[in-house]
């Protein structure tokens, strides 16, 4: 079976995190399926999904590692093409990636105790955004 659902997020960019992990949870229990897997995909290129311990030192950490691996301050060839000015946050968020799978069984996720499910929005401005949840299973 196959069960299909969406989030809806109002964000305030510049890298907010959201905890989204009580969301699918939700999904999840909607859905009727008692095991299988979950995906969990954003429709933005300026948005990313993975799982962190979301805790106040590691957010800052996180923020810290993508100003280093893609600065604001640097020019970007999608800022000349479109001038949008966020191109850093279309190379963030491609490193993140817009996906994760997450397994469950007995109607949970198999997610570790530290583990939290997160949306990043790297863009600079604030954004409506969509989470698709898609669960596969039995
Ligand atoms: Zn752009």
């Amino acid at each position: 079976m196959i069960y299909y659902s969406e989030i809806s997020l109002r964000t305030q960019a510049d890298g907010e995190i959201v905890d989204i992990t009580a969301k699918v949870q939700k999904i999840l229990a909607e859905s009727g399926i008692t095991s299988g897997i979950a995906t969990v995909f954003v429709t933005h290129s300026t948005c990313g999904i993975t799982t962190v311990e979301y805790e106040p030192g590691l957010i800052e950490d996180l923020a810290n590692a993508w100003e280093r691996l893609a600065p604001k301050a640097i020019s970007y060839g999608h800022d000349a093409h479109w001038g949008d000015g966020n191109g850093y946050a279309h190379v963030r968020a491609s490193l993140l990636g817009a996906s994760l799978t997450v397994p469950f069984t007995d109607k949970k996720m198999v997610l570790g105790t530290w583990q939290q499910i997160i949306l990043v929005d790297f863009d600079n401005r604030p954004r409506n955004r969509t989470v698709v949840v898609q669960v596969m299973g039995e």
